[in-house]
């Protein structure tokens, strides 16, 4: 009996736009890094658990004086936590940021020779370390694309750009490594992140200036502010 041949996959009609999309992005936002600063793997970790519900210029002035304080994953470790909440109060849920970072890094110690781990498996590992978090070092520190980082910022401009109608952040991110090519997973993420700051803001999202207005499908963007007369677009 003849084999029978399973159809090819159907195509997918809103890859062309997509592909205009990323490519638009790249345009706009060439130079788009992360804003958190830091030193090291160890820095950026630290600098990552804080930026949670905070804004990176305040992480960054907090970080400022901490990173002088504590260098390694010792320090931490050893640290009173009532100082280390003291240190990092400013940036919010001081309490249970303070306990992360310390269990975070006594697991480091004890477990890693006391270097951040370059794969997601052990990200994942240590307390207060969810997929974000474990995106942002290896993309950023190592330089690996393991997952998309999905902050608020991402999930949002994912849904408006009709880059997933998913409603989790573990959704949209699988979504988004379905879709993305993998060599563009670091730096969609920064530039999609650099988009919802300035432009595509959650409250008043700035359609009129927009770069990637002619491409976006977000129901809400003509309510919210219809395009202005020579204001750029995208090809
Ligand atoms: S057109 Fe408006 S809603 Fe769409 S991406 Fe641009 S700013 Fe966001």
């Amino acid at each position: 009996m003849p084999r029978r041949l399973r159809p090819p996959p159907a195509a997918d009609p809103d890859a062309p736009r997509r592909g205009r999309l990323y490519r638009a992005l790249e345009r706009a936002y060439p130079d788009a890094q992360c804003a958190l600063r830091h030193r090291n793997p160890l820095e950026l970790l630290v600098a990552t658990i804080l930026s949670a519900q905070c804004t990176d210029e305040r992480v960054n002035l907090v970080t400022r004086r901490l990173f002088e304080t504590y260098r390694s994953p010792e320090d931490y470790a050893r640290a009173s936590v009532e100082a280390l909440e003291q240190e990092i109060r400013s940036t919010g849920f001081f309490r249970s940021k303070a306990r992360s970072i310390q269990a975070a890094c006594r697991t480091l110690v004890e477990r890693f020779g006391g270097r951040v781990p370059a794969t997601m498996a052990e990200l994942v590992e240590l307390h207060g370390v969810a997929r974000k978090t474990a995106n942002v070092v290896l993309g950023v520190a190592f330089g690996r694309a393991e997952g998309v980082v999905v902050d608020t910022h991402v999930f949002r401009l994912a849904r408006r750009l009709g880059l997933t109608r998913s409603d989790t952040p573990e959704k949209v991110e699988q979504d988004l490594m379905r879709t993305v090519p993998r060599s563009r997973w670091i730096s969609l993420s920064h530039q999609l992140i650099h988009h919802g700051r300035r432009v595509c803001k959650a409250r008043r999202p700035l359609c009129a200036v927009c770069p990637v207005e002619t491409l976006c499908c977000a129901p809400d963007k003509a309510l919210a502010f219809a395009p202005s007369p020579g204001a750029r677009r995208a090809p």
